[in-house]
């Protein structure tokens, strides 16, 4: 059993938490396990390369600038390490922003499982080229995705081996996954429920917010699923991922 990271970019941003730092990396992840090849979250939309802001809207040319070298989309990430996009089998985000679900259209043999209230609230913003949500990465008409959802957590699999924990407040049905290996080590992908490592310490939420009290709530819960010892991996941190340029192994168990 093993989790990928899987680099896919960099986003650059004038928000208080991001700026003067290092572009902040966009991450994928892939964890394989019993028969399974999950993809936890897709990047960005190859279309920002050419016109980012004609793709995402405004927010493109100061708040959250693309940076998505040709090799670099999840796709091309993906396929250079042997895995086409036919050989994923779930497809998952932790939310559906443009730096999170961008290709989530290109995954059209795998199942793709979209909480209902993140989808019910990305529906009705998508179109408002300022919200972070854009139609075309994961909205097709004649192609709805799979829904489900849940209160707090969803084993996801039916064997306690990846658990969604429900973390709202950056959106409202963002959601963190908790990778548990045979040992009974934990690893978790944090998505945006905080934007840097330093945040679970703080208890600091994210700058963008849909709902600020929520996500500290959020923040309270992954730092506590720290320190019970789960490893937590900050998605955007440009600490734990530099120099990271290929998909590589995080972790792994026989
Ligand atoms: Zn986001």
């Amino acid at each position: 059993m093993k989790l990928l990271a899987v680099p896919a970019g960099h986003v650059t941003s004038k928000m208080p938490e991001m700026e003067g730092t290092a572009p902040n990396p966009v991450m994928a992840f892939v964890i394989q396990t019993a028969g399974e090849t999950v993809l936890f979250d897709t990047g960005m939309h190859p279309h920002v390369r050419e016109d980012a802001v004609g793709y995402w809207g405004g927010i493109a040319r100061r708040h959250l600038v693309p940076v998505l070298p040709d090799d670099a989309d999840v796709v091309s990430r993906l396929e250079a390490a042997g895995i086409a996009p036919k050989d994923v089998t779930l497809v998952l985000n932790s939310h559906l922003h443009n730096d999170h679900a961008g290709m989530n259209r290109y995954f059209p043999d795998s199942r793709v499982l979209v909480r209902q209230r993140e989808w019910d609230h990305a529906i009705t913003v998508m179109d408002d080229n300022s919200s972070g949500f854009v139609r075309n990465d994961f909205y097709d008409d004649s192609a709805l995705p799979e829904f489900f959802d849940y209160e707090s957590e969803c084993d996801l699999l039916g064997n306690g081996v990846l658990t969604l924990v429900s973390t709202p407040g950056h959106t409202p049905g963002h959601q963190c996954l908790k990778i548990t290996f045979p040992s009974g080590a934990q690893h978790i992908l944090s998505g945006d429920a905080v934007y840097n490592a330093g945040q679970l310490d703080t208890g600091e939420p994210p700058a963008i917010t849909w709902d600020r009290d929520v996500a500290v709530e959020s923040v309270k819960r992954l730092a506590g699923l720290r320190d019970t010892g789960a490893s937590v991996h900050v998605c955007h941190d440009p600490g734990e991922w530099h120099g990271v340029e290929k998909i590589q192994t995080v972790y792994e168990e026989k």
